[in-house]
């Protein structure tokens, strides 16, 4: 076998949805070894950990994983175990592509960007101060020692930090993914005229460091009016650099702008390691019905490919995915279909093989 990777189905639908991508993924004949490791609701039952030390010692022996959706449980206290992978293995760049995908009906045609997201720093580090606690009037009192800055007795606070060394490798990481993947163009959406000294070390960084890739052209655009843009023609861009929080609503609106959250990939990835994952939750409304549609999955499947390695895999499966649904034959419920998650699947792994022997 030439790569052993690690596999959490997860829960809800993503052991359906896992294993379709496992049916897809092994006709590409890659030389894949399965390692199947436990996380979820599901682990919390049998191992006491939504993420078992075992699972972490998994990915970090074999790198790579793919994922299926988690329900975090609500109330329990217990970290979103999105975050604790992305803490724990340092995972600082999430990519997801939003692609215009054949026979999906959508307002905007030919939209073909990624969006690179840093994934550690910004409003969602987790730096809070809760209305009315000791701490908050601690800082209220400092602030204004400081700096005379005066907050309201009934304000909560969450802090907003940006690294110049955060900033630096989310910017080199972003040029040098464009440029693996024949990407031309970034653009970087910020706030720097307002928050100064957060967005404005993002946008430095990228000033900065952009005469290094010479072959990537780059501009910048402040995000409010980057979303008026993505909202009229979405297909004028390439990649999208953004901060944490600017990423994750811009991702999900990309999304949206392409078909919806069932048919996005996604990748969370560091230096070190790198984690596969669809963009959806675990659907617990048709969970265990094989309607779940396995192509957002299998798109993640596919962009792990890429990193392997894999590219003629990587568009194999990629092609498959895509001439399975401008055939419109075999599809889920969601697209309008009757199809099981498993026959799209397998309707997917077909047409990924048949490509391989050239375009009929
Ligand atoms: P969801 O994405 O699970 O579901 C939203 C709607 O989309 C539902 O009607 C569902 O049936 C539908 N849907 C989602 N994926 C689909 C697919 N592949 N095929 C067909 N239909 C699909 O979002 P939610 O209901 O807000 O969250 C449910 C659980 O998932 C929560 O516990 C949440 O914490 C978790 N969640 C996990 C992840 C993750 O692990 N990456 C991401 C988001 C939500």
């Amino acid at each position: 076998m030439t790569h052993r990777i690690v596999l959490i189905p997860g829960d809800g639908i993503g052991p359906e949805v896992a294993a379709a991508t496992r049916v897809v993924l092994d006709a590409a004949d890659v030389g894949i070894e399965w390692i199947e490791m436990p996380a979820g609701a599901g682990a919390l039952e049998t191992h006491g950990a939504l993420l078992p030390h075992e699972t972490l010692d998994a990915i970090r022996d074999c790198r790579v994983a793919i994922k299926g959706p988690i329900t975090t449980p609500v109330g329990t206290g217990f970290r979103s175990i999105n975050v604790a992978l992305r803490q724990d293995l340092d995972l600082f760049a999430a990519i997801r592509p939003a692609r215009s995908l054949p026979g999906v009906p959508t307002r905007h045609a030919g939209v073909d960007l990624v969006i690179v997201r840093e994934n550690t720093e910004d409003l969602y580090q987790g730096i809070e101060f809760e209305r009315g606690s000791e701490e908050a009037a601690a800082l209220r009192r400092r602030l204004h020692e400081i700096g005379g800055f005066e907050l309201k007795e009934d304000a909560g606070v969450t802090l907003k930090p940006i690294s110049v060394t955060g900033a630096h490798r989310i910017v080199r990481f972003a040029f040098e993914y464009a440029r693996a993947n024949r990407r031309r163009h970034i653009t970087v959406g910020h706030k720097a005229n307002v928050m100064r000294f957060s967005d404005g070390i993002f946008l430095e960084a990228a000033e900065e460091d952009a005469p290094d890739f010479p072959d990537i052209t780059m501009d910048e655009i402040q995000i409010d009016h980057l979303s008026a843009k993505l909202a009229r023609g979405p297909e004028d861009f390439d990649v999208l650099l953004l901060p944490n929080l600017y990423g994750d609503i811009i991702s999900d609106l990309c999304a949206g702008l392409v078909g919806g959250l069932g048919l996005i990939p996604g990748a969370n990835i560091g230096w070190e390691y790198a984690v596969f994952e669809a963009v959806h939750g675990s659907a617990p409304d048709i969970a265990g019905q094989q309607k779940a549609n396995p192509v957002a999955m299998i798109l993640s499947g596919a962009m792990m490919l890429r990193h392997l390695g894999e590219l003629e895999a990587a568009d194999n499966v990629q092609w498959g995915v895509d001439e399975t649904l401008r055939k419109g034959e075999v599809r889920t419920p969601d697209l309008g279909g009757t199809a099981t998650t498993m026959a799209f699947a397998e309707a997917i792994a077909a047409e990924s093989v048949a490509w391989e022997h050239g375009p009929s």
